[in-house]
């Protein structure tokens, strides 16, 4: 018969809980966090995606996306917040401790004290700050020249790496390299000087203590926790055999005492104190005191781990996960009707005989319009140009003139305006107009 009373599964003497081939929890996050970075330079490195600043539009693959592509962005985010629902759900603070920059590069800036410094809790920082309200150490505002050199250069090349990667998401980044070493345009001198030093000012003072004191992000994360949220645990049945050497609170940056977590406390899951247990248990030929648990998951009576169906967390992780599913098919199906190019029709303020053609071209290939025109005479209307190409991700204007006057009679006529794109999706834009043609004693 299987356990009912949800123990705590621990790992076993000499096995430090593994996550995936034979890698110890802080490593797989060391990757996470790294890949997340590639993740954020790949984007707008490669194109695949950067913000138009002078339109405000996003450009995926070079394609603009305008707030008109409802299909496109509204269920995109629904998706992306829904999937984030499922993940919070089953895995707690994970997006802080996993993926956030902001704390990688505290934690990087942390390790560069350390190297620089000999500890972090030697360098310059506000990130020391007690959330209980003990007093910072000491920072090491006198240390030797060579170890200021190091930290400072460090804290500057994270910093100009940050702000780099944000200014390319708003000047692709040819151009922003081009303007940056040719100064042609001051703009990314400024982006880049302004972000890097925010950043810099940041990770040389601020790092953790943003994520302690100021950041309300993991009150949306917060939201989504159940009882069986993934979280770390103390085994208190083997309560006696902690021995207080206090490593798994001096691993902890985020200032919680693991041995005490809270469901709702903002430990973000980094699986640091798990590590440093284990490994101090382990020379003593123990099983860690700290694990990651889920109040779900109990050890059945053959000691294998096993998880509670439809627990909590279990079922608003596949409530979300389902949910998902509907943004995600509205998204599917904006990409299907997605349309690369935009026709405007409009009357030329004050004038009754001509109209405005716009031809917008939202593709990275230049594109090619056909204008016509049908219900008048062919003699009595003039396009300005019956066959425009349009530069990618720019738009033109033609004027369509109906005259001279006279052949007309007057009254009111109907007429349809097409307009006919090619590549790379072949279309066909058609407007129903009037034109009022007034009596000569009129006009
Ligand atoms: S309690 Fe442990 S897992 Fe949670 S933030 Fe602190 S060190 Fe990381
Ligand atoms: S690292 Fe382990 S043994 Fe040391 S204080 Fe923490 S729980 Fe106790």
């Amino acid at each position: 018969m299987e356990q009912t009373q949800p123990l705590i599964p621990m790992p076993k003497i000499g096995k430090p809980a593994k996550v995936a081939g034979g890698l110890r929890v802080t490593q797989v996050r060391t990757i996470v966090q790294v890949a997340f970075i590639v993740l954020l330079i790949a984007l707008p490195f490669t194109g695949l995606f950067h913000i138009d600043l002078s339109t405000g539009r996003f450009v995926i693959m070079g394609y603009q996306v305008w707030w008109s592509d409802f299909f496109l962005i509204l269920p995109f985010w629904i998706f992306v917040i829904s999937a984030m629902t499922a993940v919070y759900a089953m895995l707690g603070m994970v997006y802080c401790g996993w993926a956030c920059i902001q704390n990688t590069f505290s934690e990087w800036t942390n390790a560069l004290a350390k190297f620089s410094f000999g500890s972090a809790a030697l360098g310059p920082g506000f990130g020391e700050v007690s959330l209980s309200g003990v007093r910072p150490k000491k920072v090491g505002l006198l240390r030797k020249l060579g170890q200021w050199t190091i930290f400072v250069g460090g804290v500057t090349l994270f910093s100009l790496t940050v702000s780099v990667i944000i200014t390319a998401y708003v000047i692709p980044p040819r151009t922003l390299f081009h303007d940056l070493l040719t100064g042609a345009n001051h703009t990314a001198y400024w982006l880049v000087l302004g972000i890097g030093g925010v950043m810099f000012l940041n990770l040389l003072l601020v790092r953790h203590y943003w994520c302690k004191w100021v950041c309300p992000y993991p009150l949306w994360q917060h939201m989504f926790k159940t009882d069986d949220t993934l979280k770390v645990a103390f085994d208190h049945s083997r309560r006696a055999e902690c021995t207080g050497c206090n490593l798994c609170v001096k691993s902890c940056f985020i200032d919680i005492d693991p041995r005490d977590t809270k469901n709702y406390s903002r430990c973000i899951n980094c699986g640091e104190c798990v590590v440093v247990c284990e490994d101090y248990m382990g020379k003593h030929g123990k099983p860690s005191l700290l694990t990651f648990h889920k109040n779900g998951v109990y050890v059945a009576e053959d000691g294998t781990t096993k998880a509670r169906r439809l627990s909590p967390g279990t079922v608003r992780f596949v409530v979300a996960t389902l949910f998902s599913l509907v943004p995600l098919s509205l998204f599917i199906y904006g990409i299907v009707t997605y349309s690369p190019y935009r026709v405007t029709f409009s009357q030329v303020p004050g004038r009754f005989d001509q109209f405005e053609v716009g031809l917008y071209n939202k593709t990275p290939r230049p594109e090619r319009f056909v204008l016509g025109e049908e219900g008048l005479p062919p003699s009595n209307v003039t396009f300005g140009q019956t066959e425009v190409s349009v530069p990618p991700g720019e738009h033109r204007k033609v004027v369509m003139t109906v005259g001279p006057s006279g052949v007309l009679a007057p009254g009111l006529h109907n007429f349809q305006v097409e307009v006919k794109s090619f590549t790379p999706k072949p279309g066909q834009f058609r407007q129903n107009a009037t034109v009022y043609i007034p009596s000569p004693s009129q006009g």
